[in-house]
């Protein structure tokens, strides 16, 4: 009975993280049951063998049936972690490929670069990508904001491991809708603090030309559809167009990274 429950938690674990994780974790039970020679740790050696042969080979093969792809990296276009490629949070739309290559394009000649965060899993639309509920359709994806140094330089680091959960928060006269979003109950909308996986870089600092410059280069394609960033850093880089929008109190702070959708 212990045993079908810690099978039964793993497996929806292993879902929740990877959407694949828990049926290769099935498949390498099965087999384990099957494939009679012992040898320590074969539980493990078998399911690492399956899930990394799944993760980069099978899967990108049967991700265009479901209209989705890898994102594409270039020398501008990488994930702020690799783990975000490891655990399958790398997939979107061709459209939003596109829309990547084009950002990068009209970013060629300056310092910044492309430094996404968590994506879509690869398969079935309105299968979430926890934490963010939004992300299933393939067609949204998280950017890193750009940072600079303490000398003004821009960077490509960022200020966790995860890429989320440092906030570059409101000043003085600048609007507090994480303190609003608070005082109405919502006490999820901080809960990105817990997902840095650790503080790195701590002298680096939110690039407000940078991250302008990076969003200006995102708005020039039409087939952006929406841009969530927090209302104080809305009003502090100056944007306008109506598609920069604010995500509301029931999802979670976005000035730690930028959100995208077509
Ligand atoms: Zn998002």
């Amino acid at each position: 009975m212990i045993r079908a429950i810690g099978i039964l938690l793993l497996f929806a674990l292993l879902t929740v993280l990877t959407q694949i994780g828990g049926l290769v974790y099935l498949i390498s039970l099965l087999l384990n049951r099957t494939w009679k020679t012992r040898f320590p740790v074969k539980l493990f050696l078998t399911f690492a063998t399956l899930y990394l042969l799944s993760t980069f080979l099978f899967v990108p093969l049967l991700a265009p049936v479901f209209g989705r792809e890898k994102v594409e990296h270039t020398a501008s276009i990488r994930p702020a972690t690799y783990l975000t490629v490891l655990l399958n949070r790398n997939y979107v739309r061709p459209e939003l490929n596109r829309l990547l290559a084009q950002t990068a394009n009209a970013l060629e000649g300056t310092p910044i670069a492309i430094r996404y965060l968590d994506a879509n899993f690869p398969f079935l639309d309105r299968f979430p990508l926890a934490p963010h509920l939004s992300h299933h359709d393939g067609r949204k994806i998280d950017l890193s904001f750009v940072y600079e140094t303490e000398a003004g330089q821009i960077t490509d680091r960022r200020k966790s491991v995860s890429g989320y959960g440092i906030f570059t928060g409101p000043e003085q006269g600048e609007p507090d809708q994480p303190a609003t979003c608070r005082e109405q109950g919502h006490r999820w909308y901080g809960s990105a603090r817990y997902l840095t996986l650790g503080r790195i870089n701590r002298d680096l600092h939110f690039s407000e030309k940078g991250t302008r410059q990076l969003i200006d280069a995102l708005l020039k394609n039409r087939q952006l559809g929406k841009l969530f960033i927090e209302p104080h850093l809305k009003q502090r880089l100056g944007l306008t167009d109506p598609r920069v929008r604010y995500q509301g109190c029931w999802s979670v702070r976005h000035d730690d990274h930028l959100h995208l959708q077509l």
